[in-house]
């Protein structure tokens, strides 16, 4: 059973990390996606609402299941007997951080290698926080999201 992590904030979970999740799940016999409990990025949404929204729309991929992690990244996925960690790369921005991340968690925990998947062209310039700012401003969110997670941002940003 080869089982891949593919942690992340998902605040919320777009059609670029939906994306890399069928890609992964093809890959893996499962994948786990890991939502961070960590509040340093003042996510919006709780790690509840994120996992409710992954699992909304990962439910037509059979081997994904949805679960949180606080602390380190390598301790969850060697708890867990996970063998790799899987990440998406988007444009050169990404790189630098995700190739200390990958050298780190190489180093704290040997047998877990890290796997990218190239962003798919079309989702190269997406991110959670341009979709929170393009709904919270009205715009049209369709081609980033899931319907169910434009609702949610729906509810989330609707004036009182
Ligand atoms: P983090 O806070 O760990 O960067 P994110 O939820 O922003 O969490 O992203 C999780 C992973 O998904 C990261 O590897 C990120 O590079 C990747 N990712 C984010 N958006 C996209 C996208 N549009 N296409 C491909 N990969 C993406």
């Amino acid at each position: 059973m080869r089982l891949a992590i593919y942690p992340g904030t998902f605040d919320p979970i777009t059609n670029g990390h939906l994306d890399i999740i069928e890609r992964g799940a093809q890959l893996f016999d499962r994948l786990t996606v890991a939502v961070t409990n960590n509040l340093s990025k003042n996510p919006v949404f709780t790690v509840q609402e994120r996992m409710d929204m992954i699992r909304g729309v990962t439910s037509h991929l059979p081997n994904v299941e949805v679960d949180s992690f606080s602390g380190l990244l390598v301790d969850y996925a060697g708890s867990r007997g996970a063998g790799a960690l899987l990440r998406g790369l988007r444009a050169i921005s990404d790189f630098e951080y995700e190739f200390q991340m990958a050298l780190v968690n190489r180093k704290l925990a040997h047998g877990i290698a890290t796997v990218f998947l190239m962003a798919h062209e079309k989702y190269t310039y997406l991110n959670s926080t341009i979709v929170k700012e393009v709904a919270k401003l009205g715009g049209d969110v369709d081609s980033f999201i899931h319907p169910l997670v434009k609702e949610r941002l729906r509810q989330k940003f609707e004036k009182p």
